[in-house]
């Protein structure tokens, strides 16, 4: 049995929006290892002060099990945390249809 489901458009929008959080997918481009993260909303992802208050911004790091390379993430978010800007370093992001859990 095989679900069709709409995918994501993960050109546009790779960050999942799921109430408290907001989950990304994403895969080290040296090892192909997958990462799932949940990012807190007002705590990940902060007021931006600096840019009157209207603003989040998240800025992290990631360093997988299998090596040394690190994943930058950082992006930038309107009020209702839709990503204005992102930029992913060391790794790309994929659809959670893709996240492989590990066992
Ligand atoms: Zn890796």
């Amino acid at each position: 049995m095989f679900l069709k489901r709409r995918k994501k458009n993960m050109a546009k929008n790779p960050f999942y929006n799921k109430g408290e959080h907001l989950v990304i997918y994403f895969k080290c481009e040296k090892c192909n290892e997958t990462f799932r993260s949940h990012l807190r909303k007002y705590y990940d992802i902060a007021v931006d002060y600096g840019k009157g208050g209207s603003m989040y911004s998240l800025q992290k790091e990631y360093i997988g099990s299998k090596c040394h390379n690190r994943i930058q993430i950082t992006a930038v978010f309107n009020r209702a945390f839709k990503p204005l800007t992102y930029e992913i370093t060391g790794g790309s992001f994929i659809a959670e249809e893709d996240f492989e859990e590990k066992s």
